[in-house]
């Protein structure tokens, strides 16, 4: 026959098969008889297979052939002689290419020259012998289909395996994918992929398209920039010869036509397009966002070598990334955002904005600002009132600021601004913020206390700076509000030193308290009249191995500001518990309830379960509570109504000391009211404070109020309280507070004498 070429599959619309430039299909003759080997070439000369044509390796013994497979690993196939140096010499080799040189691509064709050496099934299975042939079978035509089959064979296993290969790849690249929260970044990386993946170097745009439902805020700042309508093609990610694309519609892309059109069809018929060395993929999301990846390769032939099943698994895996990124910049917006104001949140400005904008200016002015007394807005005028402040304050700080300033609302009503203008600036806008009225709808116009806390930052100067100098800021601002309340302090390092003292009580503190190393002191509560003790207070004390003797004044509050409250209180009236079944005939002790404490959940449970616990009358220990336990509004008063209900008897401490007014306190279930030192200070100096006194005594008692004076020192402040109309006092001039034994003492003495009260302030082991 004379020489013909045959094509056998030829799709070019399927680019893998398309002939790649220089590449044949490698086929090995192993065989002892030359005649063989020249019988083969010449049957099948100038035959092409599938676009390829053949080329020939040959061995003439199973040695060689092995030699020969093992430097063609990329043969296609082998027709092998069954009988060469040994009888078995081909069987033997068709296992080593199987299972020593791991080579299961490569299709073997048994020749034997006589049926009478047919190998057994068992043996063409196990060494995976894919055909079978007498040589006199091997006529022209024969052995022509013989090879077409076992080439189609090959090329099927070679490109399961690049799939497979691929696949693995796509699976390692969907988790990068998937993790990858910016869009500019997740497409970047879906351009880098391709590449990686189909083994081409190929030039990309990633052109994202019809608006998502709720476009993530990354998107929608590029679709404002680009003033863009709904519906055009906007490029998020570029590769280096596109870079100029980025942000740049459709229409405006420095693409000649062929490539622009490409893309236009497919976004029109929504599918991929491949033409010429131009692809442009076509994503869909499930929340109907769509994008195309143009890419470009200088190579036609890369292009149309790339395997269209797992493109289409690329693709749908790239879909979902992209929804992916969606969410998950939305998910970060929301943290990035303050709901309520519209303002970055606390995390926004740590880790994003205001890094970025000291990035940019390399030198910030920090501030933390705070409104005074917040919560009594809220719990005057309600939650939704106060988020209409909030408001309205962030849009007075929008407005004063440069606005290429970062703001945030910290939490409740706590705001940090970051801003490039000077210290000497931002103190004057913070000035004037601090003297400008809101005007809101229901109240007309208020004005608000606003303290701040101020701090300078330079980039590169300190780690984590900028959580850092808010954390500064912060210490100056709660400095501000203990010192300079309405002002801006700004951060000096000595602030610093009492925040790590600070810091350092805590520790201690909250090691002592688990140890039960704090101890009661009770400061008796009298009759005024004829100093006979009626009652005593607890007032806890804390002796600490290296910071000495440290006064409740200091750390009671720093264990509020620790959260150690709870336990603080509960170690107290636990204590207390104790203590008066161990004394039964004592009548009363009050134990003072923080506010943190007070707003528990587990305090009413708790306070019962030691009632049962020690078997104590519920009337032998009261409640000292002030108005700062009033904090949560309408769940305070719930909790108090309870306490009530359940015939707690509570009394209001410190009465006159805070802020609010006195009809709101009096219409709490009390049953005592405290009358705070303050009061008792101006007591016998001025007749003025004697008569205020008066008649604070005659308007409580006729409200069915007992009334107790605290903090008496003298005589005169004696007598003018017992002028005054009280029956019952506290104060060093009776007693200070003592210790168990010695209170018990004196009570039993002041029971069995009814003497007037004989102070002698050395006389009992004190300490406060
Ligand atoms: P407080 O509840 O108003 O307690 C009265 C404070 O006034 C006590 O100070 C007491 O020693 C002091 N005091 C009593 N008589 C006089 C006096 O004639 N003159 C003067 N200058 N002071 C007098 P202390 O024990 O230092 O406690 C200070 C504050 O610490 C208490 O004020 C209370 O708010 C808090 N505190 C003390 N113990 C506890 C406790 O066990 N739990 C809680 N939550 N707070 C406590
Ligand atoms: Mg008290
Ligand atoms: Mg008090």
């Amino acid at each position: 026959m004379s020489a013909f070429k045959i094509n056998i599959i030829d799709t070019p619309s399927t680019p893998s098969c398309r002939p790649e430039t220089g590449k044949t299909w490698k086929i090995a003759v192993i065989d002892d008889e030359e005649s063989m080997h020249q019988a083969t070439t010449l049957a099948l000369r100038n035959i092409s297979v599938m676009g390829y044509p053949l080329s020939f390796l040959h061995a003439y013994s199973g040695e060689e052939g092995k030699a020969l497979l093992q430097q063609h690993p990329d043969t296609a196939v082998v027709l092998l002689d069954v009988v060469m140096e040994k009888e078995d010499a081909g069987l033997v080799l068709a296992n080593i290419i199987r299972n020593e040189l791991n080579n299961k691509t490569t299709q073997i064709v048994l020749r034997t020259g006589q049926p009478g050496y047919a190998p057994e099934e068992a043996i063409i299975e196990r060494f995976e012998i894919n055909d079978y042939k007498t040589k006199n079978e091997l006529t022209r035509n024969k052995l022509f289909s013989t090879i077409c089959t076992a080439i189609r064979s090959y090329k099927n296993l070679i490109s399961i395996e690049k799939s497979r290969d691929g696949l693995r790849k796509i699976i390692e690249s969907s988790a990068d994918q998937f993790q990858e929260r910016s869009l500019a970044r997740f497409s970047e990386g879906v351009l880098e992929q391709i590449n990686v993946l189909f083994d081409i170097h190929s030039e990309g745009i990633f052109c994202v398209s019809t608006r998502p439902m709720n476009p993530p805020k990354e998107l929608a700042k590029i679709y404002y920039q680009s003033k863009s309508e709904e519906n055009e093609s906007i490029v998020v990610a570029a590769s280096q010869k596109y870079l100029n694309a980025f942000g740049k519609k459709l229409e405006q892309l420095p693409l000649d036509d062929a490539s622009l059109s490409v893309i236009h069809q497919s976004l029109k018929e929504s599918r991929n397009i491949i033409r010429g060395n131009d692809v442009a993929l076509y994503l869909s999301t499930p929340s109907q966002w769509r994008a195309v990846i143009y890419i470009h390769s200088d190579k036609e032939d890369a292009i149309n070598n790339i395997d269209p099943e797992l493109l289409s698994v690329f693709i749908q895996n790239a879909s979902l990334g992209l929804e992916n990124t969606k969410y998950i910049s939305q998910l970060l917006d929301a943290a990035f955002v303050d709901e309520v104001t519209g303002l970055a949140s606390r995390l926004g400005f740590v880790d994003n904005y205001a890094p970025s904008l000291l990035e940019k200016e390399g030198a910030l002015t920090l501030s933390v600002v705070d409104i005074d007394d917040f919560h009594q807005i809220t719990e005057s005028l309600g939650f939704d009132f106060g988020s209409k402040v909030l408001r309205a304050f962030a849009n007075v700080l929008k407005q004063s600021l440069p606005s290429n300033s970062v703001i945030a609302r910290l939490h409740s009503d706590s705001f940090a601004i970051a801003t490039p203008i000077d210290e000497p600036a931002l103190l004057d806008t913070l000035q004037s913020i601090q003297e400008t009225t809101l005007s809101l709808q229901e109240v007309g116009s208020i004005r608000l206390g606003v303290s701040a806390g101020l701090h300078k930052i330079v980039l590169n100067e300190d780690d984590n700076c900028i959580e850092k100098a808010l954390c500064r800021a912060e210490m100056a601002l709660k400095q501000a509000k203990i010192q300079r309340r309405g002002e801006t302090l700004t951060f000096d390092s000595l602030m610093e030193k009492n925040c790590n003292e600070r810091l350092l009580i805590i520790n201690k503190l909250r090691q002592d308290l688990t140890d039960e190393k704090l101890y009661m002191m009770f400061q008796p509560k009298v009759c005024i009249h004829d100093g006979s003790i009626i009652g005593a207070e607890a007032l806890v004390r804390w002796h600490h191995q290296e910071l000495g003797h440290v006064s409740p004044a200091v750390f009671v509050p720093i264990a509020e500001a620790a959260g150690l409250s709870f336990e603080l209180d509960m170690f107290v009236f636990r204590s207390v518990c104790q203590i008066m079944a161990e004394n039964p005939e004592f009548p009363e002790i009050a134990v003072n309830i923080s506010p943190l404490s007070f707003n528990r959940r587990e305090l009413i449970p708790f306070l019962n379960q030691m009632l049962a616990t020690y078997q104590i009358d519920k009337k032998r220990i009261s409640l000292e509570i002030t108005e700062g336990c009033m904090v949560q509004g309408e769940g305070s008063r719930k909790k108090m109504a309870e306490l009530h209900t359940q015939q707690w008897c509570l009394h209001l401490d410190d009465f006159g000391s805070g802020y609010s007014s006195f009809g709101y306190l009096l219409e709490l279930p009390v049953s005592v009211i405290k009358i705070d030192r303050i009061f008792t200070w101006e007591l016998s100096k001025c007749e003025r404070a004697d008569r205020l006194l008066g008649g604070m005594v005659n308007m409580l008692s006729g409200m069915g109020k007992k009334v107790l004076i605290e903090g008496l020192e003298t005589e005169e402040q004696v007598n003018a309280a017992r002028e005054a109309g009280l029956d019952m006092a506290q104060g060093y001039y009776f007693y200070k507070p003592l210790l168990i034994g010695d209170l018990m003492s004196a009570f039993n003495e002041k029971k069995y004498h009814h003497t007037q009260p004989v102070i002698n302030h050395a006389s009992v082991s004190q300490s406060n």
